[in-house]
């Protein structure tokens, strides 16, 4: 029988009545014939309370325990969710990440996927069982220890078991009727789209929209799973949601077709660092081994042999980048006069892969930005985004007039 994969976001499991709202949606593809792995996240808010508590009994705390305190909330979902399906008369059962077993490396909290063994629930699904429900998020180290794939990592677990299982499709069930050209929460103007090709929702994730997680998009791409974004609490059709697909499959598009916004980002400047050889790999050498998350880099024009060199990274890292970097002007590594951290500071991206041929796409960025009085402090641009770094606080502005200045609100 065809496999299809359905994931249950956070809201959409966030108490028993919607764990059995979902249900009902699962029991209408198993009528139909499929055979369903269901992949579900932790109730709403949950993996959150678990985090704030590891953090606050240890905030540089082992990664290993992190994880195995953070990935209990998807344990409880998927046995609840495996109770209701056998309540309904459909054969179901949980499983842990462990028990697939979903091997990971050894990366926790942000581990990468290795291998999905099919045996063990095709299996199950030939002795007649129809629903396996696998709880999202997590996997096993080589060493035997639970591991976590990063924040909004279900979404990866889905689209690994679509290509394990050589789905139909992966269907990702969330609080949004689909991707949209920003966050719908940010701009009243946000636009559905049918469909959005894989490269534009890489970048889109990977800049800030966490509608999908930037490793599920990059695992669609590559196994080419058809991967749907719908909503779990509008009535479900054929065409419903958005289609994330080959940009061959798209027939027409904006030039730009989102704005992507992260707003926890934070700036930090290395003020009078030697400009010599080898300089730029003896600062983010140390921040890379801390597992600092560099993102855009600006290094100035020296003045006599000394210059500034500015970076930015989550909030969240300042601390861990300081550290880093302070014990390697204690080793005489580096050595700068000052650190500054910027850490009210937020980025927006503008996103399209019709800027490949379309010139004129990032004057138009900063022209809007300015009409509104908005500074940009950084800019990075790849071939198909441009992206800033501004004030946190003109963020909400900032990607309401982009959409504005672009024509987001209108189709193609
Ligand atoms: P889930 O818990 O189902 O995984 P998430 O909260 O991770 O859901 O992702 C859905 C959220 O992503 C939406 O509520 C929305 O606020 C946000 N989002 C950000 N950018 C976009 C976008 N371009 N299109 C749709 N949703 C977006
Ligand atoms: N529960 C995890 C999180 O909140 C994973 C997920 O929902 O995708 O990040
Ligand atoms: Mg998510």
């Amino acid at each position: 029988m065809p496999v299809l994969v359905m994931k249950f976001g956070g809201t959409s499991v966030a108490n028993t009545d919607r764990i059995r709202r979902a249900a009902k949606r699962v029991g209408v593809e198993v009528a139909k014939g499929y055979d369903v792995i269901v992949i579900v996240s932790a109730m709403a808010g949950k993996t959150n309370e678990l985090v704030g508590w590891v953090g606050e009994i240890s905030p540089l705390h082992d990664a290993r325990e992190y994880d195995a305190v953070v990935s209990s909330g998807e344990n409880v979902t998927a046995g609840l969710m495996a109770l209701v399906l056998q309540e309904m008369d459909i054969p179901a059962r949980s499983w842990q990440g462990w028990q697939v077993p979903l091997r990971t490396n050894s990366a926790h909290s942000a581990a990468r996927i290795e291998e999905i063994p099919t045996d063990n629930i095709t299996a199950k699904f030939a002795e007649g069982m129809r629903v396996a429900v696998v709880a999202g998020f997590q996997g096993i180290s080589p060493e035997g220890r639970i591991t976590t794939l990063g924040r909004g990592g279900s979404d990866t677990t889905a689209v690994a078991f679509a290509a394990a299982f050589d789905a139909e499709r992966c269907d990702i069930y969330t609080d949004v009727d689909g991707v949209y050209t920003t966050d719908p929460r940010i701009s009243d103007k946000a636009r559905k789209l049918d469909r959005i090709a894989f490269e534009e929702m890489l970048e889109l994730a990977s800049l800030g929209a966490k509608v999908l997680q930037t490793r599920s998009v990059e695992l669609a791409m590559r196994y080419n799973v058809k991967l749907r974004v719908l909503s779990s609490f509008e009535e479900p059709s054929d065409e419903a949601g958005t289609l994330v697909c080959a940009e061959e499959e798209i027939m027409e598009s904006n030039v730009v077709s989102g704005i992507a916004y992260s707003r926890e980002e934070a700036k930090m400047t290395l003020v009078s660092v030697a400009d010599r050889p080898g300089i730029a790999a003896a600062i983010f050498g140390p921040l890379a081994e801390a597992g600092v998350n560099v993102d855009m880099i600006i290094q100035n024009i020296a003045e006599e042999g000394r210059t500034d060199m500015t970076f930015s990274c989550p909030t969240d890292q300042v601390k861990r980048a300081e550290k880093a970097l302070s014990e390697a002007k204690a080793a005489g590594h580096i050595n700068y006069h000052d650190l500054i951290a910027d850490t009210e500071v937020a980025k927006v991206s503008a996103v399209g892969i019709g800027m490949r041929s379309q010139s004129g796409v990032a004057a138009k960025m900063f022209k809007t930005l300015s009409d509104e009085g908005i500074n940009i402090k950084v800019i990075a641009t790849s071939e198909i985004k441009i992206s800033v770094l501004i004030d946190r606080k003109y963020m909400e502005l900032a990607v309401q007039a982009l959409h504005d200045a672009f024509g987001l609100d209108k189709a193609a």
